[in-house]
């Protein structure tokens, strides 16, 4: 049974173009020092699970308004029982957008091949050498770079995106970053922000990049994504 700990009923804006509601799953094998789902994350502050019959029945009730549906996390592919829960959002009709930290390549070629996804959307956390740093763990890279190969080999709808945090990437990690997606089609920058509740508070007491450095990297080096500077 899928660890479920939210349900979103309705959303415009994570699965690009389509509407959709999203189901976030609860664990993940990364410990990103800047990350902002810590009630996904850690076990201790897991809320109680959502049943996964009563994300079923609700998604029945919505046949025909929304699209698809987003599964994000956490990480979804630690869960062993994921693959079973996107076939039955299939069987409803439904798209299906995965979210993941691409540490689990074997899943996602799975879900590939049995044709239960739709779109997948990767974060790329660094650079290779700074990986680590970035995912608070140590990370094997082999895993990272098969999954990004298969996402952009897989003929589907993708993106990478990165979440910028000045404390660990600068202009010069990001241009680096993008070695391992070279060729990519889509790839979009994500701004830290500071909020309280992130994974590593001390992070609070840095600085950070100010909205206009942000944009100029945005504008540096996304990738078929409009950006204003
Ligand atoms: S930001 Fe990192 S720790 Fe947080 S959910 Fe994503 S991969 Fe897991």
């Amino acid at each position: 049974m899928l660890r479920i700990g939210g349900l979103q009923k309705f959303s415009l804006i994570d699965y690009p173009g389509k509407v959709a509601a999203v189901v976030f799953t609860q664990g993940c094998d990364f410990r990103c020092p800047f990350c902002q789902n810590v009630n996904l994350v850690l076990s201790e502050k897991f809320s109680d699970a959502i049943g996964e019959e009563a994300v079923l029945d609700f998604l029945k009730t919505r046949q025909g308004q929304l699209q698809g549906v987003v599964v994000t996390g956490g990480e979804p592919t630690i869960q062993k029982d994921l693959g079973v829960f996107l076939s039955k959002i299939k069987e409803l009709g439904f798209l299906v957008k995965l979210d993941t930290n691409g540490n689990n390549p074997d899943a996602v070629k799975e879900f590939v091949d049995k044709k239960l996804i739709d779109y997948i959307a990767m974060d790329v956390k660094a650079p290779l050498k700074k990986y680590d740093e970035s995912a608070g763990i140590a990370v094997d890279k082999k895993n990272i770079l098969k999954s990004i190969n298969l996402i952009m080999t897989s003929g589907l709808d993708y993106h990478f995106r990165t979440t910028v945090c000045k404390a660990f990437l600068s202009s010069e990690d990001i241009k680096n970053l993008l070695e391992i997606i070279k060729g990519a089609k889509r790839y979009d920058l994500q701004k830290f922000s500071y909020q309280s509740g992130i994974l590593d508070s001390s992070l609070l007491d840095k600085p950070d990049y100010t909205a206009d450095e942000f944009e100029q990297l945005a504008a540096l080096y996304s990738v078929g994504i409009e950006t204003k500077a």
